[in-house]
């Protein structure tokens, strides 16, 4: 993705009251983050340690997404619905995420289990196995990445739309 700056971001969030979008706290270090490996922006808060942030591109424009991790225990096989990763390199939560506009006023929440840490990007561009000789391992692994952007722009379009 594209790099943003601190400004960009905050200005992203959908899902946030004025007040809990001027408390977020952004990565320690914008200029460090490796952006052309990054399908979405993904970090969690370092004081509200239950919490996350999710900014992605969707339809031309930035969508941040403040997520809750919640006491649901996942299965116990979790796998990430959106890098679909079977390995488990890391840990993966639930998150409840609170719906745009009305609907979240109400309290309508999205719950979805992810990367605890959104490692979600890293996990897809490792390069698959061999399944079979002659398997093409580069567009596997370039379908992985396209995978993971749809279901990322899926779960924020939910968010954004209420559907
Ligand atoms: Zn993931």
């Amino acid at each position: 993705m594209l790099p943003l700056t601190e400004t960009l971001i905050r200005a992203s969030f959908i899902n946030a009251t004025r007040s809990e979008r001027g408390n977020v706290l952004l990565p320690a270090d914008l200029d460090r983050i490796p952006w052309d490996r990054l399908d979405f922006l993904g970090w969690r808060d370092r004081k509200l340690t239950r919490v996350g942030y999710v900014v992605t591109e969707l339809d031309g424009a930035l969508v941040g997404l403040i997520m809750r991790e919640s006491d649901t225990r996942a299965r116990s096989r979790p796998q990430c619905v959106w890098c679909n990763d079977v390995e488990l390199p890391n840990d993966v939560v639930m998150f409840s995420t609170k719906r745009a506009g009305d609907a979240g006023r109400r309290g309508d929440t999205v719950g979805t289990l992810v990367c605890a840490n959104f490692e979600c990007s890293r996990n897809v561009r490792r390069l698959p196995p061999l399944a079979y000789v002659g398997f093409d391992r580069d567009a596997a692994r370039d379908r992985r990445i396209e995978t993971l952007r749809e279901n990322v722009r899926g779960f924020a379009r939910a968010i954004r739309d209420g559907v």
